[in-house]
């Protein structure tokens, strides 16, 4: 799946996100603190998402510590070569995102 990098999932979804509190100057987190992560509800913007002009853009991606969360892990059904459709659905299912 390709991400079109309109930053909704990341608005729209409930995900466990890295604890921004927890992220340690090299990038990690302690695997041992039990708070390294946190819930995101759905509807709230993720304190991680930043925007360069209309670009989504997750200032974590590149961490140590995003490695192996759900969202590193994420992924829909279809070609690896298919762009993500889930951006059109929360527009569909909520205006407000359009
Ligand atoms: S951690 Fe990054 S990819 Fe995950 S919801 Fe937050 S901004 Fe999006």
């Amino acid at each position: 799946m390709i991400c079109i990098r309109c930053g909704l999932c990341c608005q729209n979804l409930d995900v466990m996100i890295v604890n921004p509190g927890s992220i340690r100057p090299d990038g990690t987190v302690d695997p041992a603190d039990p708070d390294s992560f946190i819930k995101k509800p759905m509807g709230k913007r993720c304190p991680h998402l930043a925007y360069l002009g209309d670009l989504a853009v997750c200032i974590i991606h590149d961490l140590p510590c995003y490695r192996g969360t759900p969202c590193d892990l994420f992924d829909q059904i279809g070609p690896d070569d298919g762009f993500c459709t889930f951006s059109g659905y929360f527009k569909t299912s909520n205006p407000a995102n359009l």
